[in-house]
């Protein structure tokens, strides 16, 4: 079976501030990459189908799915809820969202780490699980965990799994890493702290369906539909490397703002 492109979206806004703008992707073409997704035959599949593709290629509710695609969200911004979802639900695509607990509107007593812009509220993910949205995590206060000593990066692993399992009533058992990379000491860490699978950001289609360095493809503001659709055909050569060094210079800026701005460790 030919790998499966795992998408990776943050926010999707007309109007965002400058701590998300370049990984931001404008409403009106969020809809025409869906659009695009359908007119070229794409099946999007939800990621904890994924697995199930692998080890049972003629059973499950997806087997046999012409060009199966993942669509993924990190962070778990606001504008999920009001932008993304209704264009989601309106072509019947599942999606997943990684949700950094400590950033969450209300996390109150939780909150942690400095959110990039307005977030999805407990009871927002809430309602998202029951349209049907996966939820992973994306550590609690979205630090770069390569560089937490033990105890640290245990907690964030374990604190942000921990709450959406309680809020959620439901198993959490992947999570994406915050800023896309990960050591092999973090994802030692991340096994033990319970989870079966997490995702990176990477110049590649998903081959492998599960462990802990399953890769996503960025999808950010400049990227343009003609763009878009190399990357979900993975035809895009040389335009795929450049769309994703560009994407992981994002990823970087937003560290960079980030550390700027907070202090953690
Ligand atoms: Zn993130």
């Amino acid at each position: 079976m030919p790998g499966v492109p795992i998408l990776m979206y943050h926010s999707v806004r007309a109007d965002p501030p400058p701590e998300t703008r370049g990984l931001s992707v404008d409403p009106g073409m969020f809809a025409a990459q869906l659009g695009l997704l359908r007119e070229r035959g794409f099946t999007p599949v939800p990621l904890s189908a994924l697995a199930g593709l692998r080890a049972a290629p003629g059973s499950g509710p997806y087997a046999g799915a012409a060009k199966p695609i993942c669509i993924t969200f990190d962070d778990g911004y606001a504008d999920f809820h009001t932008e993304a979802l209704p264009v989601l639900e309106s072509f019947g695509y599942p999606a997943t969202v990684f949700v950094t607990t400590g950033w969450l509107d209300d996390a109150g007593p939780d909150a942690a780490g400095r959110p990039l812009d307005a977030m999805l509220t407990w009871a927002h993910v809430k309602e998202i699980v029951e349209h049907g949205v996966e939820v992973g995590a994306h550590s609690h206060s979205h630090p770069q965990l390569d560089q937490l000593p033990d105890g640290a990066l245990h907690d964030e692993l374990t604190r942000s799994r921990l709450l959406l399992e309680d809020r959620l009533q439901r198993p959490v058992t992947t999570m994406a890493y915050p800023y896309g990379y990960s050591s092999a000491r973090v994802r030692r860490a991340v096994a033990r702290a319970g989870y079966s699978s997490a995702y990176v950001v990477a110049n590649d289609v998903a081959r492998e369906r599960s462990g802990y360095t399953i890769p996503r493809l960025t999808v950010a503001r400049g990227t343009s539909l003609d763009t878009f659709g190399r990357i979900a055909e993975g035809t895009h050569g040389f335009f795929r490397e450049k769309a994703l060094t560009k994407g992981y210079a994002l990823v970087r800026r937003s560290r960079y703002l980030y550390r700027k701005t907070t202090h953690h460790g």
